[in-house]
């Protein structure tokens, strides 16, 4: 059940938190002077969303289409591919998949964050590594994510110092450059060791079969290509119609997520890595990972595609630039929401994997100030939305019990503000 007395308490604490709000606001300056900065100079990129939307829209009505070339032309590449109904199912196979493989590296990815992947994996004796800098610090101070790409924008230095001097086994200074220069060397060590590598996947082309990987650390490229074996686990709503889309992806995506004009890595895996060079004959394994996995996740994403009248929340990018312009989020961050994916558009994307009882909370926290909407690249009414979510909650009285005297008081004594 929903409890909204210590859901709305922790909102309070953190709205009285200084440390919460001078982060939030050094990332939300640094954020909107880039976007600002680079929009000038690239100035068609919100074409370029509108064009992504039309697409994205579309390909909605294709989705099971789609996903079956998808999967073919992945398996003629060489990989294997997994269909997984929910978050349990999926952890499940990407268990089995690891076998007896004790160290596994990750790159971020709020997939397997919905799934609860770490946590399982750690259930069953893995050691799982996050190979992000925020990523790692949240993993080592079990702190939960700030924002979809910035998870760690809501921490200052000195708290990164702090677990990482425990990481490092010695006192390291709040220097960002002394810190992310341990996780470093930390993550390569750790890459070295391992033998499977999870990560999810930004679009997956059911032309080629490709499958992307967009980040800005580099990781990436160290997690997918020393191990002996790479899982890739992905929504469903991954699935694009042809690399052209997934290209175009690539060019919106990082403005409206880091405020950049374009990201530092794009990695595209279309099979196992193969060398033609010795009388042209293609041999595989080359240098990169002999096995590939790939693990498709519904988790209530085929429900949403299917309602009118939420389905065009399967257009989300998951960019979080809603986030940025959002009151509640400002001063709460991680906090708006109790799960994954927080904000606004953290409510139907939740509603359809965990149910209505579990955004309760976070669909009752929103201002209705539409300013989510205005500046959504996929042109997503979160509003609209949210209203929905909080009419289905009436019906199913899961209301706190303010709102109920409130609703008493209008049908008895015809004011809501009548004790
Ligand atoms: S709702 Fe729009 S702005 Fe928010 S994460 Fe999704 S695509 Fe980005």
């Amino acid at each position: 059940m929903a409890n909204f007395e210590s859901y709305y308490q922790k909102l309070i604490q953190d709205a009285n938190d200084p440390f919460l709000r001078t982060a939030v606001e050094k990332a939300l300056v640094n954020y909107k002077t880039r976007k600002e900065t680079w929009l000038k100079r690239i100035t068609n990129i919100p074409e370029l969303a509108k064009e992504l939307k039309k697409r994205r829209d579309e390909a909605m009505g294709h989705l099971e289409e789609n996903l079956k070339k998808a999967i073919q032309i992945m398996q003629e590449n060489g990989m294997k591919v997994y269909q997984a109904k929910d978050a349990q199912e999926a952890c499940k196979i990407a268990l089995d998949l690891i076998g007896k493989e004790k160290v596994i590296t990750k790159v971020k990815s709020l997939t397997t964050e919905e799934i609860g992947l770490n946590e399982y994996l750690e259930e069953h004796g893995k050691e799982i590594w996050e190979t992000d800098v925020g990523a790692v610090l949240l993993q080592v101070a079990h702190r939960k994510a700030a924002h979809p790409t910035g998870v760690s924008i809501s921490v200052p230095k000195e708290v990164f110092a702090e677990y990482f001097s425990k990481l490092a086994g010695k006192q390291l200074p709040p220097d960002p450059n002394v810190l992310v220069s341990f996780v470093r060397d930390f993550i390569r060590q750790k890459c070295l060791e391992s033998k499977v590598a999870v990560s999810g996947a930004n679009a997956i082309t059911a032309d080629t079969g490709s499958i992307y990987i967009v980040t800005n650390e580099g990781n990436d490229r160290l997690v997918t290509s020393l191990p002996q074996k790479h899982i890739i686990i992905a929504g469903i709503d991954k699935i694009m119609p042809d690399r052209d889309t997934a290209n175009l992806y690539c060019q919106v995506m990082p403005l409206y997520t880091t405020g950049h004009a374009t990201t530092q890595y794009i990695t595209q895996i279309m099979g196992i890595s193969s060398s033609s060079d010795i009388e042209r004959l293609s041999v595989k394994p080359a240098a990169g990972p002999s096995e590939i996995d790939v693990i498709l996740l519904d988790n209530g994403r085929r429900k949403m595609v299917q309602d009118p009248d939420f389905k065009e929340a399967f257009r989300c990018l998951r960019c979080g630039t809603c986030l940025y312009d959002c009151p509640v989020w400002n001063l709460v961050a991680h906090d708006f929401g109790e799960h994954v994916y927080m904000g606004g558009l953290g409510v139907p994307l939740t509603l359809f994997s965990l149910g209505l009882d579990a955004v309760a909370t976070q669909a009752l926290s929103c201002t209705q100030c539409g300013r989510c909407k205005e500046v959504c690249p996929m042109e997503i009414d979160t509003p609209k939305l949210i209203r929905k979510t909080r009419s289905m909650m009436l019906k199913n009285k899961i209301t706190p019990k303010q709102i109920n005297a409130m609703l008493n008081n209008v049908v008895e004594k015809g004011s809501p503000y009548v004790r």
